[in-house]
This record gives C-alpha cells, structure tokens and sequence, in this order.
C-alpha cells in the first residue's frame, strides 16, 4: 500500500542532494576542525562555508550564527542563558501560551529558579496581541519569547510589530522559528529579532542539528561547557557533516520556497474545503489566512484524534493529533485550549501538514478515506449518541 506523509511538522526527510553533500564528511573527511592538519583545517573551512551560507540567507552576520543539536536546544540556551546573563537587570519573562514545550517547559524550570514569567493569552486564532506585549513589560523585564510560527495550529504571529515593541523599550527578543524556517522568507534585521531559533530536520535538512541567531552585543551564558567551540559559547567537537547539511537544506529550501509555498498552499486549501464540504460538525482550527502554507488542523466533534490517528494510519495516512511531544499523553493540546476549544473538542482534533512532495492524488484519498472513518468512530461515539438523541 501506498504510504501517504503528511506530517511534516514533527519531522521531514533528508533531501537527496543534502545527503550526497554530507556524506564524504562522515568517511573521508572526518577531521574535527579544532586540529591543525589537512583533513581537519578542511572541515574547519567547511563549518566556516556553512555558517557565511546560513548568515547570508537570513542576514545575518557571520558571527552571530552558532550551531546546536536542534530547535530543542536553541530554545533552551536562548532563554536559559539570557536569564541567566541579565539577572542582575531583573526576572521577568514573557512568553505566550501556545509556545512549544521547548520554551514553555524552560520558562517553568526558570519559574522554579525564582524567574518571574508571564504567558500571554491568544485569541480565538491563535494570535498574540502586541499591545498585551507592550502591557505586560515591566522595568524586571529582560526577555519576551513569541514563536514564529506555531507546530500545531500553524498560526503566523506578528513578530515584526512585537519586535518593534521590545526595541522601543529595551527589552530582548526571542523567537522559535522552528516551523517557519524554509516556510517565511525570513531576514534577522526586518523581523527586529535579537535570538532566533531554527532546526534541520524541519526543512529537509538532518536531524540533531539547528542554530542560535544571537545578535552582535547579546550577552548570553553558554549551556554547555568545555571545549572553545563556536567562539566560546557552545562546546561540543562541531557536528561537521550535520552543520553542512543544514547550510545545503537551508539554501535549497529557500531557493524553492516560492514554489514549494505555491502548490502546498493550493492543496492545503482543497484540503480544508474538502474537509469541510464533506464532514459535518468540524472546525478549522488557527488563523484563515496568517497560517502557514502547509497546515491543516481540523477538530472533529464527538470524536478522539488519537482513534482518528490510529484507524487513518491502518489506511497508511500518517497524521498528527497535535505535536508529536504530546501524542501518547491523555492531556489534550495546550494550544488548542489556549485558543478556546473545550476539553472534549481539544481531544478530537486532527494535524495535517503538508510536504512539497504531497500531491493531488494524495489529497483526494484523504478526502474520500476520512468521511467513512469520521463516521466510523461517531458512530461508536456516546457523545454523538447523546448529540442524536437532544436534536431530533
Ligand atoms: C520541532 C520543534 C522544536 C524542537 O526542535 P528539535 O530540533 O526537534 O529539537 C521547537 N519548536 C518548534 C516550534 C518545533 O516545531
């Protein structure tokens, strides 16, 4: 049976070509780039090449990209190392609600720590207002952390405007751009950012491999200690073949990403009004129109998204239920009860996001597969049962 991925904001694969440019460093040139020989100054030169190729597509400096094992541990080292370097200037963070649990479960350590952290509400799409921002900063404030984009719901925030707000009253800024790397043309200057998060393998690039965009003057601690890697602040022998994969993934994605963005955007919208002339009782969830071009997030009533998931993937469709963290927990997703949803509708919702390698076809057997499945499980449904019975 033929597979269908549509699940590209837990993980993608790795781009062929990407592979092929990765691969002599793993054999051949396997030197670490901290010793002085042939092999190892090569891959110094290497390291070197990627980090010029990923500052220039986001305009950045040379010296304010540092490589991590992934969007996990930029998150991390942004947040815990800014608390941690202007503790003198106070302890108050702000952060919003929908956050990935890579900020939010920082943000909780940090609470424990003696941190101060605000969570900003979102409306009914997902959106952080910027004037809460500006209402939430007080003179403890040192860091604001808002995503870009958001995993599940595919909300796009208006980062610029935050940006702006933070700049006016001298506070840092934060952001996960996780899901929107490779999705959103994104300059480091326009989007007023000073730390900007970003990983591989969410762009057809390896896995275990990201970035920190720290701006010029940032102060911030390091996570890790040891070595004098990445000027200083990251130790760790650098991931060579890792690191040239993501500077190959990251110009690839954004060489294509008009075209790309194009036809997922087409295909996302037949999706979703697919869906929606189809299924009955079923509510799109995140913003109509500042979403990302590959997301889809659909609550089904009366329903589990983890039986929708199960029954789906034995049809070889492999979706979401929200983020891949959470699927397996009994919690429903904090971001849809951020924007509203009750319980018992926050635990029927169904992610779908979308590659530049789906296809129509592959839309159009999701949409003649779902409505029986959706039906299959209301009908086993007490609370579909009940809904029957009270609208005769
Ligand atoms: C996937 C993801 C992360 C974590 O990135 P890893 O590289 O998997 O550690 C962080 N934030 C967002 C928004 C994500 O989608």
């Amino acid at each position: 049976m033929h597979k269908i991925y549509f699940d590209h904001a837990a993980t993608t694969s790795t781009r062929k070509e990407v592979v092929d440019i990765m691969l002599p460093y793993f054999t051949e040139s396997f030197g670490n780039p901290s010793s002085v020989y042939e092999i190892a100054r090569k891959n110094k030169q290497a390291v070197d090449e990627a980090r010029q190729k990923t500052a220039d597509l986001l305009g950045a400096d040379f010296n304010e990209i540092y490589f991590t094992s992934g969007g996990t541990e930029s998150d991390n080292w942004a947040i815990k190392g800014v608390a941690e370097s202007y503790k003198s200037k106070g302890n108050h963070i702000i952060t919003s609600a929908i956050e990935h649990h890579a900020v939010l479960h920082t943000c909780q350590y940090l609470e424990s720590k003696g941190y101060e952290v605000t969570y900003l509400p979102v409306d009914e799409y997902g959106q952080v207002n910027p004037e809460d921002v500006r209402k939430a900063i007080k003179d403890t404030t040192i860091l604001i952390s808002i995503m870009y984009a958001n995993n599940e719901i595919g909300t796009i925030q208006p980062i610029e405007e935050i940006g702006r707000i933070a700049k006016e009253r001298g506070v840092l800024f934060h952001t996960d751009a996780v899901q929107a790397m490779g999705h959103i043309p994104i300059d480091v200057k326009k989007a007023n950012v000073d730390l900007l998060s970003f990983s591989g393998h969410k762009f057809h690039g390896p896995k275990g491999i990201g970035a920190l965009y720290i701006r010029k003057g940032v102060r911030i601690k390091p996570l890790l200690h040891g070595g004098a890697q990445e000027r200083n602040r990251r130790a760790g022998t650098e991931n060579v073949p890792g690191i040239v994969g993501l500077a190959a993934a990251l110009e690839l994605a954004i060489r294509d990403m008009e075209e790309n963005n194009k036809k997922m955007l087409e295909l996302r919208d037949y999706i979703i009004r697919g869906i929606t002339e189809r299924i009955e009782h079923v509510k799109l969830n995140g913003h109509p129109t500042k979403r990302l071009p590959n997301n889809i997030n659909f609550t089904f009533d009366f329903i589990e998204g983890e039986s929708l998931l199960l029954l789906l993937d034995s049809k070889g469709i492999y979706c979401s239920s929200g983020s891949a963290c959470t699927s397996g927990s009994l919690d429903p997703s904090h971001v849809l009860l951020a924007i509203g949803l009750p319980h018992e509708r926050a635990h029927g919702s169904l992610r779908i996001t979308l590659g530049d390698e789906n296809t129509k076809e592959e839309a159009d057997y999701l949409l003649e597969v779902l409505p029986s499945v959706v039906q299959r499980l209301r009908d086993m449904s007490p609370l579909y049962e009940e809904f029957k019975r009270k609208n005769k």
